[in-house]
């Protein structure tokens, strides 16, 4: 743990689940005991997240998977971040590799999302990363370093504290191929001196950076023992209560 804070780990439910699985899971994860000084945030799809929110414990945060680049109207489909400040959602996933990847979405449209979810007073989980390919070519950090840039561009200095930074490298993603802790560290630790030429060292050494991509709570431990992660974003074990729990506690 390098940042500053508690550590913070994410439960990433994506698309997944329905109304008997996702009333499980809340019990699941209401029983399970949040031992450590950690900060949780569950993220459901967004039409479960008003039953979640009046049901889940208050040990674990909320948060939406996605929210509009703007204000709210001719939108078909989309939900503004307005919307979700109205019902208490304080955090939002933003440029999530299956939305850069699926829907397009760019990084300057990210770097926008940003600004605009903290604007109407979202803290939000940026997620960043790049893909095998793109490891392999020794281009990782560049890529890390441009998709940040495009919210660095978007924000003030100030608004980092409102911002955790979710490296997710993409090949890690749902695959079962988990980086090294070396292999995160190294990255992580590239990132946050990226940060401190960005930005500033007051806000590199702050900023709170999440590792994703295969988490389990197998992993976790050693993953969380790395100087620099900060706390993990977890995608396919947040849907098991008992799994999840654990990697909360692995700080
Ligand atoms: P995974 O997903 O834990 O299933 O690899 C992580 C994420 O996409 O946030």
């Amino acid at each position: 743990m390098a940042g500053t804070g508690r550590f913070v780990v994410g439960g990433n439910w994506k698309c997944n689940g329905n109304t008997a699985s996702i009333q499980k899971l809340v019990q699941d994860l209401n029983a399970g005991e949040i031992t450590a000084d950690v900060e949780v945030i569950c993220a459901p799809p967004m039409i479960y997240l008003p039953r979640v929110q009046s049901t889940l414990d208050r040990k674990y945060q909320l948060s939406a998977q996605n929210c509009w680049v703007g204000e709210g109207g001719a939108f078909t489909g989309e939900v503004a971040a307005e919307m979700l400040a109205d019902n208490n959602i304080p955090w939002v996933i933003l440029g999530h590799s299956e939305r850069r990847a699926l829907l397009g979405e760019s990084d300057e449209f990210i770097g926008q999302k940003v600004a605009y979810a903290i604007s109407k007073g979202l803290s939000v989980m940026a997620c960043i990363g790049e893909t095998l390919e793109e490891r392999e070519r020794g281009d990782t950090l560049n890529v890390c370093r441009r998709q940040l840039q495009a919210i660095v561009n978007c924000i003030s200095p100030a608004d980092w504290a409102k911002v955790v930074i979710a490296y997710e490298p993409v090949w890690a993603i749902g695959t079962g191929k988990v980086a090294t802790p070396v292999e995160a560290q190294e990255t992580h630790a590239g990132i946050r001196k990226y940060m401190a030429e960005a930005v500033s060292p007051a806000v590199a050494s702050a900023v709170r950076i999440q590792y994703g991509g295969s988490v389990n709570a197998g992993n976790c431990e050693e993953l969380a023992r790395c100087e620099d992660i900060d706390g993990f974003l977890v995608g396919g074990a947040s849907l098991d209560g008992a799994a999840f729990v654990t990697i909360c506690n692995s700080a």
